[in-house]
């Protein structure tokens, strides 16, 4: 079983190291991001611990981009505030399980196990509407011949969009899906985003996929002009 821990405090990375190698696993440490990325994508490993905060490149990004990247070994992210801020952004990110520091070694220890036994997360299902094509595996959307860059929450609001397969999403199903149940900011959030989205993928082809339906929500479907 092999772990890749990437974490930028010394004495806790080997701390970890070492009660990970007690245990029997084969355990490689890294203390920065950017090398830790490069790990995590050359070595074949069973699960990664992966710190936020870290010289180099953060761990958020270390982890999107090995799921941008199709990399799906199961990540532990090692949360350093208790908010649940720091989780929905983890898991938000690509990561499988997170854990607040300060943590105990038999948590870690138990929390790994488990992940490895899952083993990576399949990869999602491709979803399409007439010119959309959205791989949640690899987030990447193309419309028609045109790869589109979204931001990770355009791209979960799309993705949702989607998966209502033609029926009316409302503003509220849509901040409990997207933002999270806990949501507790402007709730015109959600026009705001779907605002983003058209100029990405209605305005530029003269299209019209993103329906307003008033006093309901949103749907989406595909304009007469893409056939
Ligand atoms: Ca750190």
């Amino acid at each position: 079983m092999r772990v890749l821990v990437i974490e930028d405090e010394i004495a806790l990375a080997e701390a970890v190291r070492d009660g990970l190698v007690a245990e029997g696993y084969d355990v490689d440490i890294v203390h920065d991001g950017a090398d830790g990325l490069w790990r995590a994508r050359e070595g074949s490993y069973d699960a990664i611990v992966l710190d936020i905060l870290l010289p180099g490149m953060n761990g958020y990004k270390v982890c999107e981009t090995l799921r941008d990247e199709g990399v799906w070994t199961p990540i532990l992210m090692l949360t350093a505030k208790d908010g649940e801020w720091d989780e929905a952004e983890a898991l938000d990110t690509g990561a499988d399980d997170f854990l607040s520091k300060p943590f105990s070694f038999v948590v870690l220890l138990a929390r790994l196990r488990a992940l490895v036994r899952r083993g990576a997360p399949p990869r999602p299902a491709v979803l399409e509407l007439g010119p959309l094509r959205l791989d949640p595996g690899t987030r990447r959307l193309e419309r028609g011949a045109d790869v589109v860059k979204l931001t990770a929450r355009e791209f979960a609001l799309l993705e949702y969009l989607m998966r209502r397969d033609g029926n009316v999403a409302s503003k509220a199903e849509i901040l409990d899906h997207v933002w999270g149940m806990d949501f507790a900011g402007d709730p015109n959030v959600v026009e705001v985003y779907i605002g983003y989205l058209r100029r990405k993928i209605d305005q530029p082809y003269d299209s019209h996929m993103i329906r307003t339906v008033r006093g309901a929500g949103y749907r989406l479907c595909v304009d007469d002009r893409d056939g």
